[in-house]
């Protein structure tokens, strides 16, 4: 049984204020049925990590470089992000792949290096509206998994997917259950080709896409459904705790 994880990226948004009223929402954060994590920015993570020291919720950087240390003017790195308190890292956002560059190969660097640092990963990956179109978002996800993952095993507990449709990001139109469940299903399969059987299943796969109060119970119930990365919905700390508290926990 794996057990969900919710997950807030505030992108580049957010400020001392949000982290306040996160704060009124401890309460309710803490009493979800699922892992609750909190991406901000990077300027954010300490003071965030500090605020929530002694509780349940985790908190992630959005991205690090994928070497360890040097001449990277504006960059951060994954033992940055560890001394700030982050326990996670999102990974290969498409807002990185399409809006930096940054390319699977890069991503699969990037894990390694949050990985040797003792960071848990969310690896992201998603197809176009074009790739759907054209009937091929099963091979676009495919690549994108195996190619952003480093040669050498990343530890099953330690990785969690987010499969996130570039269309449903910020839309307001998230994807049907139909799609969801082909997708998780293959995904599931997929993670058990490459990691085993039983590293395969430990493996979390969480939808990220237009997540709101009002659709999350219907999505986290489907089946290979272990959480969600939220956006938009998570700028405010009421409707993040209200989709934490729909997720039900854990899933089988
Ligand atoms: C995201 O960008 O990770 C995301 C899921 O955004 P939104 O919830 O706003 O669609």
């Amino acid at each position: 049984m794996r057990r969900k994880l919710v997950a807030a990226n505030w992108k580049m948004n957010g400020d001392d204020a949000l982290t306040e009223t996160y704060l009124l929402a401890q309460n309710k954060l803490e009493a979800s049925p699922c892992d609750v994590l909190i991406c901000p920015p990077a300027t954010l993570l300490r003071s965030l990590s500090e605020t929530f020291r002694n509780t349940n919720i985790l908190v992630g950087g959005q991205n690090c470089h994928h070497e360890a240390d040097g001449a990277f003017t504006g960059e951060i790195s994954a033992s940055h992000l560890r001394q700030c308190g982050a326990s996670h890292v999102i990974l290969g956002h498409s807002e990185r792949r399409l809006g930096q560059g940054e390319d699977s190969h890069t991503v699969a660097r990037k894990v390694r290096r949050a990985r040797e640092v003792g960071l848990d990963i969310i690896l992201c990956i998603g197809e176009t509206f074009q790739q759907r179109e054209s009937g091929l978002a099963l091979d676009t996800l495919e690549g994108q998994l195996v190619r952003s993952l480093p040669s050498e095993q990343v530890r099953p507990e330690s990785l969690t997917i987010a499969y996130e449709p570039v269309w449903a990001i910020g839309t307001g139109h998230a994807a049907s259950s139909n799609d969801i469940v082909e997708v998780h299903s293959f995904l599931r399969q997929k993670c058990v080709e490459l990691l085993g059987g039983v590293g395969g299943k430990d493996v979390r796969l969480l939808y990220g896409g237009s997540m709101n109060p009002g659709n999350a119970a219907k999505i986290l119930a489907l089946p290979d459904v272990d959480g969600g990365l939220i956006g938009g919905a998570s700028l405010n700390p009421g409707s993040f705790a209200r989709i934490a508290a729909a997720s039900g926990g854990r899933s089988h």
